[in-house]
């Protein structure tokens, strides 16, 4: 009764609260027409989503994760030009990089009029994606990010946000994640032999629904695809959700098929809401999954992060934690380890199946 009468109260104040900032979307809202000269607009520091007073998101890294989701999104009453620059005095100190759609270049050598240096925007959003990287692929060091909108054909008048954020503690992590690794993933075939990665021999990770239940709307490949969405957003690995084929409903279980999540309804046999076993060879690579989720728990965000829970475990990751995140037993909430993330994310980077886990 008492969680109960806490939860009406939560939504009372979120409905409160879009009634007072008076838009749905809280997204920085530009008006075209008052754009005059050059404006420049310090958002401080970032944050994962891009908010109503910055239009810049980062990614998990603002949270501690450890990728780099590079997003621009905002509300605007007409059509501009949007750029996207980035600046790294460890990178090269001289430079200001701007993400064209041929990838970065040097700012000084583009030219700013050409399509190929900046993205559309037209009334009412705007939202692209633009980098995705893992944090530990950059040197350390402070990373100014911007995003710039302009009057279509004229940088003379435009907005330029731009957000802060400092790249540390790699080696640290990495010490870190490699002790995770060792404790929950990788194995010695003697014990006196080195510790080997295992994972999915490719990525993207192919995952194969049960055609049975691929509309359904508890468990239907939507379902599906928002709970392997979470690791790619935290982790950088790829996915391919699919309905099973007739020859691979044939030989799960079997080990005829080779490279592949299965995903169905099932009752767990531990009493779960859910679980998976995994066949793997000894060289360390997988060669299938079987994921069984009990319907009964499958709706829903709580069913997304049971799904979500499983797929750390498909994704290499065989323990569990209890600190309230998504890799605990019991899946009360989402949150990641950025340990774990990291874990992950040098698994898909810098390992391949069979590869021996440094110790540090
Ligand atoms: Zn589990």
């Amino acid at each position: 009764m008492k969680t109960l009468r806490t939860l009406i109260a939560a939504s009372a104040c979120v409905a409160a609260l879009l009634l007072f900032t008076g838009h749905a979307f809280a997204l920085a809202n530009i008006r075209m027409g008052s754009i005059g000269g050059v404006q420049w607009v310090d958002c401080g520091a970032p944050s994962k989503d891009p908010s109503d007073g910055c239009p810049i998101g980062i990614g998990p890294v603002a949270n501690d994760g450890v990728m780099i989701n590079l997003t621009g999104a905002f509300d605007v009453d007409g059509s501009a030009w949007v750029f996207i620059a980035a600046h790294a005095p460890a990178i090269d100190p001289n430079v200001t990089f701007l993400w064209t759609k041929d990838g970065w270049r040097n700012l000084a050598d583009v030219d700013t009029f050409s399509d190929r240096s900046h993205w559309d925007a037209n009334s009412p959003t705007f939202r692209q994606a633009f980098v995705s990287i893992g944090k530990a692929e950059l040197p350390e060091g402070e990373y100014t990010v911007y995003v710039a909108v302009s009057a279509p054909g004229d940088t003379s008048r435009m907005h330029v946000f731009l957000a802060k954020w400092v790249n540390s503690g790699n080696a640290a992590l990495r010490s870190e994640a490699l002790q995770v690794l060792r404790d929950f993933n990788a194995y010695s075939a003697a014990p006196s032999g080195p510790f080997i990665a295992r994972r999915w021999k490719d990525a993207p990770v192919v995952v194969a629904i049960d055609p049975a239940i691929v509309n359904d709307p508890r468990t239907g490949i939507g379902q599906v695809e928002n709970g392997v969405r979470y690791w790619t957003n935290e982790t950088g690995v790829s996915f391919i959700v699919r309905p099973a084929t007739s020859d691979e409903l044939a030989n799960i279980g079997s080990g005829g098929i080779d490279g592949i999540v299965y995903v169905a309804y099932g009752t767990p046999s531990s009493g779960d809401a859910s679980e998976i076993s995994l066949t793997t060879e000894l060289t360390g690579r997988y060669l299938s999954a079987r994921m069984l989720i009990d319907p009964a728990y499958a709706s829903g965000d709580s069913g997304r992060r049971l799904i979500a829970h499983e797929f750390g475990h498909a994704l290499g990751f065989w323990g569990h934690t209890s600190d309230g995140t998504i890799t605990d037993h019991v899946v009360a909430s989402w949150g990641l380890d950025s340990r774990i993330a990291q874990a992950i994310w040098m698994l898909y980077n810098q390992l391949a199946p069979g590869d021996p886990v440094p110790s540090q």
